[in-house]
């Protein structure tokens, strides 16, 4: 027997509606290319997605036709989510922070037909041009026409002006129903092997995701929140901020492309941020522009990390010195991306150096999505907190194929899909992050953890920012050494800071060198670049040039 409750759709486009309808005054504030400050509300906001949608069905665009974001966190980038996917269209963000050729081949690979573009891409969008002929058949500048710039484009590629699109455009438009498997958005892996792959999300799939990240063990946001996502939201849909809000009632901060610590300190104070996402970089960024200045976080109260590992002494630091808690959060372009949560939990007895590495590790999986840990050859690992193994996930918004991809590619016949991470979990389910597989050392049959070095480095009080490669060593194969970035005004003493490892672990883990650079490379999603460092440095400890 089937039970007798009602079914629709899960439709994207369901989630501005909402928002429109029930909390159509809520502000979306966004921070310019040019620095000034938009404002809207979501009941504009909606309006708007409409008029794009029509606009879209003017210029051709039917039904699984892929249309290209190039743009930061903006109310237009918003409208671009909801009025592309919504028309039943997918919604394909692209990294600006790519090379012309990576991006030229990922707007190929998903043969996009329009490409919506922030005016400070006008260089990228020149060079990628002469490369994209064929499938694209115009470039929208996201600005009014008085803002339009010259862009060098190919014949067969128009160049059209987004504002004169939208005005031209009726409202006279009813979201269509259809298919909750129907593909809504397309994000390209960061690609740091091979190729970038796409991974399509349907709109059952980010619906889920927004319910799950909305609950209370995860981001739990509220209509009483003001959320900045500070993640891009062409980084995986933005961790979902775009659709949780709204689906909240929670006001919206865009900060555009203005990250570093000063710009983005100010616009938490001037607009009364609660809470904000993105990856350890911009927080470090944040905390050193904070202790420099002097100046407070007056209305902040959560920040989520992730993308890479949190250093527990950034969580030390805005919890003691700001009042702000920091939750720690790991996913995964494949994984919509969370996959697991380090929600604030009361554990009685508990001292404060055990509180502070429960919260340091990565967290508990999110209801909808579950985990394991396995051996090279599958077995499923203990739950010790001690055993590492290969981290496997699978739910109702982890990928099953790659775009273009055959279904059910991408996993086990168990639906399992390898993360390409090794984690161990404790008994009562909270997961850590040892490194990325193509990350780990080892040396002499041994593993060590990079990313437990790394978080020893920058809780030191002359280290910005480090990194732990794996070296090449004709005895052990492998040995860790360390890249690290002074603080500004400091000077780092390698002994020193090798001696601050003692005790902390195993004496077989302390790194043979040290290298003082000026800064750390970083990929296009803001994660310090291992690999570019594994390049330089591979040799480091058998080099001539270092044995000098
Ligand atoms: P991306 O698909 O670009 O978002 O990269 C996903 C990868 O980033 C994961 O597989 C991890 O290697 C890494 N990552 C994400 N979050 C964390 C975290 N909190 N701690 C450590 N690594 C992370």
């Amino acid at each position: 027997m089937f039970g007798l409750m009602q079914e629709r759709p899960l439709l994207v486009a369901s989630i501005i509606q909402h928002a429109a309808r029930h909390h159509g005054r809520t502000e979306i504030v966004s921070r310019l290319t040019d620095g000034t400050l938009h404002r809207t509300s979501y009941a504009a906001l909606e309006r708007r997605a409409r008029r794009l949608a029509v606009a879209l069905r003017t210029l051709g665009i039917a039904s699984g036709d892929r249309v290209a974001t190039l743009a930061w966190n903006s109310f237009r980038h918003m409208e671009l989510y909801y009025g592309i996917s919504g028309g039943g269209a997918v919604c394909h963000t692209v990294n600006p922070r790519l090379s012309a050729d990576d991006v030229a081949y990922i707007l190929n690979d998903a043969a996009d037909r329009l490409l919506f573009a922030d005016t400070s891409f006008v260089p990228l969008i020149e060079a990628a041009a002469p490369m994209l002929a064929g499938h694209l058949q115009a470039v929208v500048m996201l600005c009014a026409a008085a803002e339009m710039p010259q862009v060098a484009l190919p014949p067969g590629i128009a160049l059209l002006c987004y504002e004169t699109l939208i005005d031209a455009a009726g409202e006279d438009y009813a979201w269509p129903v259809f298919d909750e498997r129907t593909a809504a958005n397309l994000c390209y892996t960061s690609g740091t092997t091979g190729r970038p792959k796409g991974v399509l999300y349907s709109h059952r799939s980010i619906l889920l995701h927004t319910m799950a990240e909305n609950g209370g063990a995860v981001f739990g946001l509220r209509p009483a929140d003001r959320a900045m996502p500070v993640v891009p939201m062409f980084h995986v849909n933005g961790w979902g901020s775009a659709y949780a809000a709204p689906a909240a009632g929670a006001a919206l901060v865009m900060p555009g492309r203005h990250l570093d610590g000063a710009s983005v300190a100010k616009l938490m104070n001037d607009e009364r941020v609660t809470v904000s996402a993105g990856v350890p970089t911009v927080w470090l960024g944040l905390l050193s522009h904070l202790r420099a200045s002097g100046e407070r976080l007056h209305t902040m109260q959560r920040l989520i990390i992730g993308g890479s590992a949190c250093p527990p002494a950034l969580i030390e630091a805005f919890d003691r010195e700001y009042g702000v808690t920091v939750e720690h959060a790991w996913g995964m372009t494949e994984s919509s991306p969370l996959g697991t949560f380090n929600t604030p939990r009361i554990v009685p007895g508990e001292d404060a150096a055990a509180a502070l590495q429960r919260k340091a590790k990565q967290g508990h999986a999110i209801f909808g999505l579950d985990m394991r840990i396995v051996d090279d050859a599958g077995q499923e690992q203990p739950w010790d907190g001690v055993a590492s193994g290969n981290l496997q996930i699978r739910g109702h918004w982890v990928c099953s194929a790659y775009y273009g991809n055959p279904p059910g590619s991408a996993t086990d016949a168990e639906g399992w899909f390898t993360t390409g991470d090794v984690a161990t979990i404790s008994p009562d389910g909270n997961m850590e992050i040892t490194d990325r597989s193509k990350d780990v050392i080892k040396s002499g049959g041994e593993w060590i953890s990079s990313i437990l070095l790394e978080n020893i480095a920058v809780a030191q009080p002359e280290v910005a920012e480090a990194a732990v490669i794996a070296a090449a060593h004709p005895k052990w194969d492998e040995r860790p050494v360390l890249l690290v970035v002074p603080r500004q005004g400091q000077t780092i003493d390698p002994a020193r800071l090798l001696g601050a490892y003692r005790g902390q672990v195993p004496n077989y883990w302390i790194p043979d060198a040290v290298v003082v650079l000026d800064e750390l490379p970083h990929t296009a999603t803001g994660k310090v670049s291992k690999l570019a460092l594994r390049k330089r440095f591979r040799d480091h400890l058998t080099s001539s040039a270092s044995a000098a």
